[in-house]
């Protein structure tokens, strides 16, 4: 299974329901939105005792949390479990929303780049197993604009990134 993770977004911190959380409150809410990425994207979070068990607290100190964050309007109960709220549907939704049209820009920047450089390793002319290289790396600083995109093989394109 794919682990899922979240994207923290700027507006956190000038959110009021996030913003007027005490401290301890602050990092558990961290916590819950981590483990409510891992669980899955509708915010659901694992039954208390195997958060508590994560977290390496207390069920009772872990309820406190839930219940505080409750007030704050940031989960809220189902039955046994709880989901988290607002500020975090609203980061996921974002979350999922820019990573769909990411892939789909993606597969048009790529259509485009094999166009250009024809369906061919630009490095070894290898016409199989053809990735879209970054010349450098986006970790690197590198953008996705087309001047930084080639065509390479996957054993060319790991070779580079040995070196
Ligand atoms: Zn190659």
């Amino acid at each position: 299974m794919k682990r899922s993770w979240i994207k923290l977004y700027i507006e956190i911190l000038d959110d009021p329901k996030m913003g007027r959380l005490q401290d301890w409150l602050w990092r558990r809410a961290i916590e819950l939105f981590l483990l409510a990425g891992e669980n899955g994207n509708d915010g659901l979070l694992q039954p208390v005792m195997d958060l508590a068990w994560r977290l390496r607290v207390s069920e009772t100190e872990l309820f406190q949390g839930l219940t505080k964050l409750e007030e704050a309007g940031l989960v809220y109960r189902q039955g046994e479990r709880w989901m988290m709220l607002s500020q975090s549907k609203l980061l996921f939704a974002k979350y999922l929303e820019r990573r769909e049209q990411w892939s789909l820009v993606r597969k048009v920047l790529a259509a485009v780049v094999f166009l250009r450089d024809g369906k061919v390793c630009v490095n070894c002319g290898a016409t199989e197993d053809l990735t879209i290289d970054h010349i450098i790396a986006i970790t690197n600083g590198g953008t996705d604009d087309l001047r930084n995109l080639q065509v390479l093989c996957r054993a060319c394109n790991s070779s580079k990134g040995a070196n």
